[in-house]
């Protein structure tokens, strides 16, 4: 049996697997590099140690290295996380080569389900409903242009290796339809090293949902439900919930029953998500398979009551999964919130700086899955989500009142964060009312969304840790407090 596992990750996703880890029994073993020498997840593993080298290339994505440290340590299994090496199909084989069980599906599962049009073709195999599109060769100009022609405009140019909506082109006219597919096939080449790009029919108006899916390794495949990730800027999501608003039990039957067949036809193992686009009249397609643990698995956490990171481990260790299908049910209402280091109103720049006042908020019903604690430093090296905060209550309503509380609770003073434009997202009637696409903050400007903290909220997000009510014996404590207002843009003169 296993004693020890290696998490080759860092931040929030580092710390939230480490507490499932210890809380099994199990000894983690932390990766760092100098800049990461006194991160949280270094704090709060087992042992920790230092990767050689400064690049990402050189350190988090280094395969070579973190295996052996790995075997250095005495682990017996790596889990990847998301991001960094987790849909990297060499690294997994690589661990199984050095006797290292990977946590998370086969090397070739990895491998087909990286490129989006090997993962087209097994779907349309399987009669799993994908979106209408071309994937022939690119060389021919005239080839494509037919294509999209027969497709009907608009289309979206999308690049095979894709990921983290890089490599895409909406193209509403034959016009641009060319220099929209050099465009992507560049920014796949630079951001991929794989050029190869394909088209789709352009779904208006869509929704983002997706469904969580676990194999194991005794042909069992069951879904945890969905999760509606519609609100996205960029095409990446910063609010997320499980159930989601728009499914009835009839969809949610017919897209579960399609997951499963997703998985079943792949030989999936471990943990998955299968996202869809759905078009406003319920129609949905395949858009791809997240080989991994998801960012937003938290909400799929409050409401099946399951821990998906033990589920990936144990699955790892071979055992079945715990449950059956008729076993599992979605019971209330969650809501995630990424909170990143940016600014919505200056073009979601990314913001640096020191964590002078982080405090996080709690209660019934409130996870905070942070990679980060006051005191510590913000950096442009890393992505820039400090933390999740995720909301649970019986009924959505419910749990939109209590985000919105919970957001005025987290304070945060020293770097600027999104949520101002979070509170604005679920203050908006649409949000309130469950009607959004993925077009929502393309249609709502971050400026129009975002209203000036009032006195109250500047007041909420008061620490209560530095706040003191002004006296001849806390003038420190004051003067100190007033400073971290102004540092974060709050102060205002009575
Ligand atoms: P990535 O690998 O970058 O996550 P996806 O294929 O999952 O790429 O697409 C990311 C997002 O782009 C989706 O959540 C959706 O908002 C948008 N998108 C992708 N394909 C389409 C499509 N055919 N029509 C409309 N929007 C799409
Ligand atoms: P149920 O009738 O309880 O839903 P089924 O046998 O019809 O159970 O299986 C439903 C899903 O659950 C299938 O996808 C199947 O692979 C999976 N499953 C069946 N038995 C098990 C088990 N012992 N452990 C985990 N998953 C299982
Ligand atoms: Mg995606």
């Amino acid at each position: 049996m296993w004693q020890k596992v290696l998490i080759a990750n860092r931040g929030e996703i580092a710390v939230r697997i480490t507490q499932t880890l210890q809380a099994m029994g199990l000894r983690v073993v932390a990766i760092y590099t100098p800049m990461d020498a006194d991160a949280l997840h270094v704090r709060v593993a087992d042992e920790a140690w230092p990767l050689a080298g400064n690049t990402l290339k050189e350190t988090y994505l280094n395969p070579a290295q973190i295996i052996q440290i790995a075997k250095q340590a005495g682990a017996q299994a790596i889990h990847p996380g998301y991001g960094f090496l987790s849909e990297n199909a060499p690294f997994a084989q690589a661990c199984a080569d050095a006797g290292l069980v990977f946590i998370g599906p086969s090397p070739d599962v990895i491998e087909a389900m990286g490129d989006k049009i090997i993962a087209k073709q097994k779907m349309t195999e399987a009669g799993v409903p994908v979106v209408p599109g071309w994937t022939g060769e690119v060389s021919s100009t005239k080839a494509i242009e037919k294509a999209a022609k027969s497709i009907g405009y608009p289309v979206l140019v999308k690049a095979a290796a894709g990921g983290g909506g890089k490599g895409m082109r909406l193209v509403s006219s034959p016009a641009e339809l060319l220099s929209a597919v050099e465009g992507a096939a560049r920014e796949a080449e630079k951001a991929f090293g794989d050029a190869r790009v394909f088209i789709e029919k352009y779904i208006e108006s869509p929704r983002h949902i997706e469904f969580q899916i676990f194999g194991d390794a005794h042909g069992h495949v069951i879904h945890l439900g969905e999760r509606e990730c519609s609100i996205q800027r960029r095409h990446q999501k910063i609010v997320e919930e499980s159930p989601s608003p728009f499914v009835t039990p009839e969809l949610r039957e017919a897209m579960g029953q399609a997951a499963i067949q997703a998985a079943k036809t792949l030989g999936y193992t471990n943990a998955g998500t299968v996202e869809f686009i759905v078009a406003p009249d319920q129609t949905f397609y395949f858009l791809e398979v997240n080989t991994r643990l998801q960012v937003e698995h938290p909400v799929t956490e409050c409401v099946t009551g399951l821990d998906l990171v033990r589920l990936q481990v144990e699955i790892a260790q071979g055992k079945p999964l715990p449950l059956t299908q008729s076993q599992i049910s979605q019971r209330g209402h969650a809501i995630e919130c990424r909170i990143y280091a940016e600014d919505p109103s200056n073009g979601f720049l990314p913001a640096t700086g020191t964590l002078n006042v982080w405090n996080e908020p709690k209660g019934p019903g409130i996870r905070v899955d942070s990679g980060v604690e006051q005191g510590d430093s913000v950096g442009v090296h890393f992505d820039p989500m400090l933390a999740k905060l995720i909301t649970w209550d019986s009924s959505r309503s419910q749990a939109i009142e209590k985000m919105s509380w919970a957001l005025r609770r987290l304070a945060v003073l020293g770097v600027t964060t999104n949520t101002a434009l979070l509170q604005g997202i679920l203050d908006h009637p649409e949000f309130r009312q469950g009607e959004t696409d993925t077009h929502f903050l393309q249609r709502l400007s971050p400026e129009s969304l975002i209203s000036e903290p009032s006195e109250a909220i500047v007041m909420d997000a008061l620490p209560l840790a530095t706040f003191a009510p002004p006296s001849q014996t806390n003038q420190t404590a004051v003067s100190e407090t007033s400073t971290l207002w102004k540092q974060a843009g709050l102060w205002r003169n009575a």
